[in-house]
């Protein structure tokens, strides 16, 4: 589960299908999903109408707390560099919820970074070989998008809450990844169990 909506890799990659040999009575068919180039394009374009409209979803309290809508504001260097931080750390609180998630289902979750494409860093957490249940996938993968999204919301009402409006608001566009993984699993067969991958996900699918 990597942060960032640019986290595919730009590459098209064919999605692998292998047949697990016959175990005792069951049979997985297992299915890798990575987000290929058209996948990429079409979460950033999904990312950029999440930032446009959190800035102002995230202004509200600051509206609702002045009792007026409009009026104007400055921005300096030094608040831009507050902005730039505070998204930083949205970033990292985001996958350590992820890897809260994780490890209260019983995983044992790691955290990486890598250099997508070569140039745009991005942080991850997963649990490699780790299989969840449908449930418990959408559990970790929206956990990030809510908790900090609705916290933060309410944290919009305090005195510093005008700080937040941007960083919150690009850390909603940046759960486009874990919203289109939400849409993947779902779309999976009942019993199907899933497996994190530093850039995808592992899909076990039940043969009957
Ligand atoms: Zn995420």
């Amino acid at each position: 589960m990597m942060s960032g909506p640019f986290n595919a890799n730009g590459r098209s990659r064919i999605a692998g299908t292998v047949t697990t040999p016959p175990s005792s009575a069951s049979q997985a068919q297992v299915v890798d999903w990575r987000p290929g180039r058209s996948e990429a394009t079409l979460w950033n374009i999904v990312a950029i109408v999440l930032v446009v409209a959190g800035i102002p979803l995230f202004s509200l309290p600051a509206i609702i707390r002045s009792g007026k809508a409009g009026g104007s504001f400055q921005i300096s260097l030094s608040d831009v560099l507050v902005i730039v931080i505070l998204t930083a750390v949205l970033v990292v609180i985001h996958e350590a919820i992820h890897a809260l998630a994780m490890r209260a289902l019983g995983a044992r979750p790691t955290f990486g970074a890598v250099l997508v494409g070569g140039v745009m860093p991005a942080l991850y957490a997963t649990a490699a070989g780790h299989r969840f249940t449908r449930g418990q996938y959408l559990t970790i993968a929206l956990a990030p998008a809510v908790v900090i999204s609705v916290l933060g919301f309410l944290a919009c009402f305090g005195p510093w809450g005008g700080y937040l409006i941007v960083p919150l608001a690009i850390h909603l566009g940046g759960c486009v990844g874990d919203g289109f993984a939400t849409w993947k699993v779902l779309r999976e067969p009942p019993g199907t169990e899933f497996e994190d991958l530093r850039d995808g996900i592992r899909f076990h699918r039940k043969v009957a």
